[in-house]
């Protein structure tokens, strides 16, 4: 039964020099057509379950104004609601208004997600970004007097210049606004992203470990709950729709290049919006086998504090996972741990969590 949906809106005011994410940049002219297909593809697509979460991402949703909000809401009100919904919206500072955040508490959103990655201004200039602190400041006051009690904000980290002074006081200002949750990333130079084009190279592993254990550790000092590995929450702020993906259940996607996980099927959407809009949605269809949904299953729920709830698995999967791969030399290395029927990643090797995952995906015991 699915449980999640995910709404991508792509636009996006200007654009980001790391970014690779499916996006466009707002013009007023795309997006009247690009609502009308989203429309079409829930209609076509969505069975009527009842959600617990729904995440709209982007982009950046907030960049539409006030009344292509208000066609987005109307074509988003077929989904069903669970009484308890994590409805969540992503955007950036500089376009949410007060008009906005009155809107979204109006329609039902209970969470807001939004980006800051860094408030240093050689960092915003080199992402090509702009963040104010008086913007920032003013928004969540707006945001907190109007009722939004679960709040997201993005950090990104391991930028080519960034010293750990300055990354520091990244985190620091980060934890003076008290939201309830926080995500971040280390920067990766992807194809096609500006920075790419300028030959910028990532920073080396040892740097980037340094910064990783800074953010933990002052998160751990903040009490936020360090749930997965890149994710911090205060405690019962973790985020439920993303959880969803870890925990490898089912969700739909719907938007320019949304993906979702449907059945036996994971599916790709376009990421044209000429495709988009002539209601091709679809790209590309992946069918798993037992074997696919049980390799996602382990990559997944080991991204997460909780890890792999063995009994949970054998009920889905009518088989115990030591029957699929041998992880007991894992645990004999302490690179997992078993407690209460979980095998999870110990936090101090999150670090090597690929690592670890590939070495238990090729001790398969299939007979
Ligand atoms: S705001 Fe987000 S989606 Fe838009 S360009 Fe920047 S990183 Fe990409």
């Amino acid at each position: 039964m699915i449980k999640s949906c995910y709404i991508h809106i792509p636009f996006c005011n200007h654009i980001c020099s790391y970014c690779d994410f499916c996006k466009i940049e707002y013009h007023k002219c795309f997006i009247d057509k690009y609502l009308n297909a989203l429309e079409e593809e829930i209609k076509n697509t969505y069975q009527g379950e009842e959600l617990e979460t729904i995440y709209i991402g982007g982009g950046t949703p907030s960049s539409l104004d006030i009344d292509e909000l208000k066609k987005l809401f109307s074509i988003l009100s077929v989904l069903k609601k669970s009484p308890n919904v994590e409805y969540t919206i992503e955007g950036n500072f500089e376009s949410t208004t007060k008009e906005k955040l009155e809107y979204y508490r109006k329609v039902g959103i209970n969470r807001l997600s939004f980006g800051v990655e860094s408030i240093n201004p050689n960092n915003l200039s080199f992402l090509n970004r702009q963040e104010d602190k008086k913007k920032i400041e003013e928004v969540l006051k707006d945001a907190r007097e109007i009722g939004f009690h679960n709040i997201n904000l993005d950090l990104m980290y391991a930028l080519p210049m960034e010293t750990i002074d300055i990354l520091e006081q990244d985190i620091d200002y980060l934890l003076s606004l008290k939201v309830e949750h926080i995500s971040t990333y280390s920067l990766i130079v992807e194809d096609h992203t500006l920075l790419k084009i300028n030959n910028v190279q990532n920073i080396d592993e040892e740097k980037d470990y340094e910064m990783y254990e800074l953010i933990c550790k002052k998160m751990k000092d903040n009490s936020y709950n360090h749930y997965e590995i890149s994710n911090f929450a205060k405690a019962s702020y973790e985020s439920k729709h993303n959880q969803t993906y870890w925990k490898n259940e089912e969700y739909y996607g719907f938007g320019l290049g949304a993906s979702s996980y449907i059945g036996n099927e994971r599916i790709e959407n376009t990421r044209s919006y000429t495709k988009y809009i002539e209601n091709n949605w679809i790209k590309e269809k992946e069918l798993l086998s037992n074997k696919d949904k049980i390799e996602y299953e382990i990559m997944l729920n080991l991204r997460m504090s909780s890890g792999i709830n063995l009994d949970s698995f054998a009920l889905k999967y009518q088989k115990e996972l030591k029957d699929c791969y041998d992880y007991q030399y894992l645990v004999d290395d302490k690179l997992l741990c078993l407690e209460e029927n979980h095998l999870f990643i110990p936090e101090n090797k999150w670090y090597i969590s690929n690592e670890i995952i590939v070495r238990l995906l090729e001790r398969e015991v299939y007979e």
